[in-house]
């Protein structure tokens, strides 16, 4: 006879939702062997959208200055102990070119909230990425900014926008952020970015303090009614110089059950393997993959500044060549039954002719 929770996933494939004590109830009680299962359909549900395939983002952290002072964050404002770098326009560039050798085609500009750059130095940046490569997609992660710099940005040739909500809960979002920051308006943010027409990414930090069951699915009803084209979910790991330093780390399989709950609600989601999950276990991102993820970030910043970009404690392939990560990362995906493949990995937008 089917379990209680095996019951409740085989309704999550099927309709794609739970009400909300089924949700919490699953993530509290799921036993390994009900995971498993979880699992198993998670991965029928992404091979049947994206066979075996897995896309490659290459991410370039190309400033650890920030005007924010984020709790959890370790490249916080007020994080005296780290040294401070910015990479210039060719660096960034010269990353790109490399990257590209390596079969990336897409890049993603990370970086703290750093007012240096100005929307004009972006766009360029953007424009000249896109000039020197034009079948990549661009993807920035440069935090909150106002509608006219992020249409500035996609009028200059950005594809995509990475931007976790973080919370969805607002309470708990004050919680983890100081005043002058609000849930409020990085949801905000986010509408912004999708009517404008980015494909956008949204997400949470797993396990961040104080965290509740219930907190998750307000997480997820808020993803589903955003319905982003990315979700990037990733295990919070304390920093030691952060006021968070001495919190407890979110779970690699509270994180594996999330991605793959996701991945039933969001069949089509791009859906990536972080590298918080490769840093509290060293098979985590493979085991992402086997549990519904099918992106993979890899490092493309320059070895010399990749220790310097810690967000948390322990972050790996901080000293990895481009070309070295490139070459693991291909390894550990093979390992898992799937392929690295040579493609922007856009969105696959639901056939609904197909589908209904
Ligand atoms: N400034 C941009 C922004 O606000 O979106 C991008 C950079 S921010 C450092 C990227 C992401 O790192 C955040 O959205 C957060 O979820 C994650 N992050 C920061 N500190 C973390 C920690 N201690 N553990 C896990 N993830 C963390």
């Amino acid at each position: 006879m089917a379990t209680g929770n095996e019951r409740r996933i085989a309704r999550l494939a099927k309709t794609g939702d739970l009400p909300r004590a089924d949700l919490k109830a699953l993530m509290a009680t799921l036993t390994e062997d009900e995971a498993q299962i979880l699992y198993a359909r998670a991965r029928e549900v992404r091979e049947r959208v994206y066979g075996k395939a897995v896309y490659l983002r290459g991410l370039i952290e190309f400033t650890n200055f920030c005007k924010n002072n984020c709790y959890y964050c370790g490249i916080r404002r007020d994080n005296c102990k780290i040294e401070r770098y910015r990479l210039d326009e060719a660096t960034i560039l010269d990353c790109c070119d490399r990257g590209y050798d390596l079969d990336f085609r897409t890049f993603v500009l990370q970086g703290g909230e750093d007012l240096r750059y100005s929307d004009k130095e972006i766009c360029r940046l953007i424009r000249k990425i896109k000039a020197q490569h034009p079948d990549c997609a661009v993807t920035l992660s440069i935090g909150e900014k106002s509608e006219a710099s992020y249409r500035a940005y996609f009028e200059a040739g950005a594809d995509r926008y990475l931007l976790r909500h973080e919370t969805a809960n607002l309470s708990h979002y004050r919680r983890l952020h100081p005043p002058e920051l609000s849930g409020w308006h990085r949801q905000r943010c986010l509408q912004i970015l999708k009517a404008i027409g980015y494909q956008v990414g949204a997400g949470m930090m797993v396990g961040s303090p104080d965290q509740t069951l219930d907190d998750l699915v307000d997480d997820l009803r808020y993803l589903q009614v955003l319905k982003p084209e990315m979700i990037g979910i990733g295990p919070f790991i304390p920093q030691k110089d952060t006021p968070f330093g001495q919190e407890e780390a979110g779970t690699l399989i509270d994180t594996l059950h999330l991605l793959a709950i996701i991945r039933l609600m969001h069949p089509h989601v791009l859906l990536p393997a972080t590298t918080a999950l490769g840093t509290i276990d060293p098979f985590g991102r493979e085991k992402g993959l086997l549990a519904g993820a099918n992106v993979v970030m890899p490092n493309l910043s320059p070895t010399a500044v990749r220790g310097k970009y810690l967000l948390y404690d322990g972050k790996i392939c901080t000293g990895d060549e481009a070309a070295e990560c490139r070459r693991c990362m291909a390894m550990r995906v093979e390992k898992t039954g799937y392929h690295v493949v040579v493609d922007r990995g856009d969105y696959k937008a639901e056939d609904k002719r197909k589908e209904a």
